[in-house]
């Protein structure tokens, strides 16, 4: 660790400075800083009752992992809250058991439940399946069914474990992304739901983005310096999709314009209230197959299973 003068808060050596700010930060004032602004966040956006049952979903990576260790330390304004992990094992051969050691070390560590829900126990095939079967239909990724198919278990889990709040570990970064990539896309709607608190839906555990407005190098950091353990193997399905030019491009901005991202996000967002009501989850249904909640008759999980023949076809 490369010491930087003196903290701007304290008399100890400063391990971080914070370019868009200028701040220079000791260990513990960074850490401080950290969970100061996340609390901030949290309850700028009443994200938490008292009473909440905070399911995390975790991953493994070190957003959600610190993300876990960050709830864990506001625990004592929230007394009466409990949190659980959720894991979601997609069953990608050889990546997820490093996750899944580091999710069951930081529980044990913390005390808190973990859930593991595989998507063969919830749609009877693994991921590695899943690729097989779409190999060839130039259809969509394996990222975009994977992404479907997460959201949902995700949802199915939170409700199977009666969680009043989803707690996603997306930071300021990938909010930044999403944003722009609907924008780019011309998707309004896209760009009015990437909210810090989603939109209430019936059949939907509310989510909520405690990190959304904390940079992801900052995170890494936080990660480094509390010596949170999290997975560092990449999935093998990772592909270069247009969100890795987004990030690319927002990157290398921050990077020359230190407080770029920041400004990006909250310029979207002032558009966002020009936006109201665009993203009411209206008109939902339940899906006829698996009975989750689905703006179609057929669920979008359910759909791309079926389209690769994964599944009886739809009773409509
Ligand atoms: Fe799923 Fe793609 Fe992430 Fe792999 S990289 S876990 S396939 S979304
Ligand atoms: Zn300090
Ligand atoms: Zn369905």
């Amino acid at each position: 660790m490369i010491l930087l003068a003196t903290c701007s808060f304290c008399n100890r050596d400063a391990v971080y400075v914070r370019r868009y700010s200028g701040e220079r930060l000791c260990v513990g004032c960074f850490i401080r800083s950290i969970e100061k602004k996340v609390r901030r966040t949290v309850s700028r956006f009443t994200m938490f009752r008292p009473d909440e049952h905070i399911a995390v979903a975790l991953s493994g990576g070190k957003d959600s992992v610190s993300l876990l260790h960050v709830l864990g330390t506001i625990e004592d304004a929230f007394p009466h809250a409990s949190v659980s992990a959720i894991l979601i094992d997609e069953g990608v051969a050889g990546y997820r058991r490093e996750a899944i050691e580091v999710a069951e070390e930081s529980c044990t560590q913390l005390g808190i439940p973990l859930h593991i829900y595989s998507f063969s126990d919830l749609y009877g095939r693994s991921l590695d399946e899943i690729a097989d079967a779409s190999k060839g239909r130039g259809g969509l990724s394996v990222c975009s069914y994977c992404g479907v198919l997460r959201r949902k278990a995700l949802n199915v889990a939170a409700k199977d474990l009666h969680a009043s709040k989803l707690a996603l570990a997306h930071n300021l970064d990938d909010e930044a992304q999403s944003m722009m990539l609907s924008l780019l896309r011309g998707d309004l709607v896209g760009l009015a739901r990437v909210r810090p608190v989603l939109e209430k839906a019936e059949g939907f555990v509310q989510r909520v983005k405690p990190f959304c407005e904390i940079l992801e190098t900052e995170i890494a950091f936080y990660a480094q310096v509390t010596g949170v353990r999290f997975q560092h193997r990449p999935c093998p399905y990772k592909e270069t999709s247009m969100r890795s030019d987004v990030r690319r491009f927002i990157t290398l901005l921050e990077d020359k314009h230190p407080g770029m991202t920041y400004g990006l996000y909250h310029s979207l967002r002032k558009i966002q209230a020009n936006l109201e009501g665009l993203d009411a989850k209206e008109g939902l249904q339940l899906c006829q197959i698996c009975g989750e909640p689905s703006s179609g008759t057929i669920c979008r999980a359910c759909q791309s299973l079926h389209d690769l023949g994964l599944t009886t076809a739809p009773s409509t």
